[in-house]
C-alpha cells in the first residue's frame, strides 16, 4: 500500500495540534494509503500512551520513533535521521507543517534526498493514479495575487502546509503500528553536546495553538509598549505576537514573530496593535476566526482583512484596556 509520511512535531511533552490537524487532513484525502508519522524523540520527551492514542484517533496508521539517549541538536541531526528513514521506507509523499521547525528542516531533507519541495502551501490534494500517489500543492505567489498549483516529479513529493489548512477530527482508526529505532550518533558533525540544560527563562511561545493572540507592530513604537502588551496578554490569557519590523527593531524576541518567516497562528481572536498588514505578516494570521485591528491610519491595509477596525492610537488602547482590568 502506498505510504505518506508526516513529520510529527513536538514541544516540551506534547505533539502540536497543527500536526494532528495535518494527520486528519491527509487521512481524509488518502483513505486507501498508509498514513505514517515520524517523530524524533529528544531525551527528555515522554511519548505517553495518551499521545499515541491521539495520533491513532486523528488518523495515523503507523508511527516511526527515532530515539536517542544522548542529547542532540535538533536542526543538525533530525534532517539526516529522517532522510535515512525515508531512504529505507520510500514513502511517496512526505509532508510537514510550515512551522519554524518544518520550514528549517524540510529544505535540508529535500536537498539530501534530491527531491522537490513546495513550501507554505495553503491547500494540498492527493490523487491516486494507477496506484501511484500524486501530490498537488497549492500556494500563493506574486505577493498573494496568484495561486500556483505545483506538482513534483521526484520522490518523495514534499510539501510544508500552513496551520489552519486542516482541522483535526476523530477518525474511526482501529490501530496504530509502532516501530521504534535507537539511533547511534554516527553523524560526523563539527559540534557535540556535552551537557544539556533547559533554560527555565526561555518559555515556549505557543502561537500555533493559541486561542487568543494580541500582536504588536511598529506602530507600538517602543519596548515599553510591548511590555504593556505582554502584561495585557498575561491578564487576559492571550499569547503575544509581533511583526518582523518590531522584532528587527529589538522590541521583542524573534520567537514572537508571526508571518511568512515566523509562526503561523489561527486563534479565535487576533488583535493587531499598530500593524500595517503587509502580505508577509498576513500569511501567518489570515486564518484567525475574528480579526480586530487598531491603527492610526484609516487607510492601513490591515483593515481589509479585519472583522472590526478601530482608527486609534494603539498604545492608548492598551493603556485603557489595562486600566479597565485593574
Ligand atoms: C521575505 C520577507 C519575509 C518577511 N516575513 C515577515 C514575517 O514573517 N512577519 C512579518 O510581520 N513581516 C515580515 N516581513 C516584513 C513585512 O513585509 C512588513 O515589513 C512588516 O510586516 C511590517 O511590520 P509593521 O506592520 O509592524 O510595520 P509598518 O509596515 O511600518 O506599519 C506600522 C503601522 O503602524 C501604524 N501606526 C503608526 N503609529 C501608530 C499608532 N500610534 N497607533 C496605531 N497604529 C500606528 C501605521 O499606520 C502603520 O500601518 C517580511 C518581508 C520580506 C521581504
Amino acid at each position: 500500500m502506498a505510504e505518506i509520511l508526516i513529520y510529527i512535531e513536538s514541544n516540551e511533552n506534547n505533539v502540536l495540534d497543527t500536526t494532528y490537524d495535518l494527520i486528519t487532513g491527509v487521512k481524509e484525502m488518502a483513505k486507501n494509503s498508509t498514513v505514517s508519522g515520524v517523530i524524533v524523540l529528544h531525551p527528555d520527551f515522554i511519548l505517553s500512551d495518551e499521545i499515541k492514542n491521539n495520533l491513532k484517533k486523528y488518523g495515523l496508521d503507523k508511527l516511526y520513533i527515532l530515539k536517542s539517549d544522548k542529547p542532540f541538536f535538533q536542526k543538525n541531526e533530525e534532517p539526516f535521521l529522517i532522510s535515512d528513514l525515508i531512504k529505507n521506507i520510500n514513502p511517496e509523499i512526505f509532508i510537514l507543517t510550515s512551522s519554524t521547525t518544518g520550514r528549517e528542516i524540510a529544505p535540508i531533507i529535500a536537498s539530501i534526498l534530491d527531491t522537490g519541495l513546495t513550501a507554505d502551501c495553503t491547500k494540498i490534494e492527493i490523487e491516486n493514479i494507477d496506484n501511484k500517489l500524486k501530490l498537488i500543492s497549492t500556494r500563493p505567489t506574486f505577493g498573494g495575487k496568484l495561486m500556483a498549483s505545483i506538482i513534483c516529479k521526484k520522490y518523495p513529493q514534499m510539501a510544508t502546509v500552513r496551520a489552519g489548512t486542516f482541522k483535526k477530527e476523530e477518525i474511526n482508526n482501529k490501530q496504530i503500528e509502532i516501530l521504534e529505532f535507537n539511533f547511534p550518533h554516527i553523524l560526523n558533525l563539527k559540534s557535540e553536546i556535552i551537557e544539556y540544560k533547559k533554560d527555565k527563562k526561555d518559555e515556549f511561545v505557543n502561537l500555533q495553538n493559541a486561542k487568543m493572540v494580541f500582536a504588536g507592530g511598529l506602530g507600538l513604537k517602543n519596548k515599553e509598549n510591548f511590555e504593556k502588551l505582554k502584561l495585557l496578554c498575561k491578564k487576559t490569557g492571550a499569547i503575544m505576537g509581533a511583526t518582523r519590523k518590531a522584532v528587527d527593531k529589538g522590541f521583542v524576541d524573534k520567537k514572537y514573530q508571526i508571518g511568512q518567516t515566523g509562526s503561523t497562528t489561527t486563534p479565535e481572536i487576533y488583535v493587531a496593535f499598530g500593524i500595517s498588514g503587509a502580505i508577509h505578516h498576513i500569511m501567518g494570521m489570515e486564518n484567525s476566526k475574528k480579526i480586530i485591528a487598531i491603527n492610526s491610519d484609516k487607510n492601513a491595509p490591515i483593515f481589509k482583512y479585519s472583522d472590526i477596525g478601530l482608527v486609534a492610537d494603539a498604545s492608548e488602547i492598551i493603556d485603557e484596556l489595562l486600566k479597565s482590568l485593574n
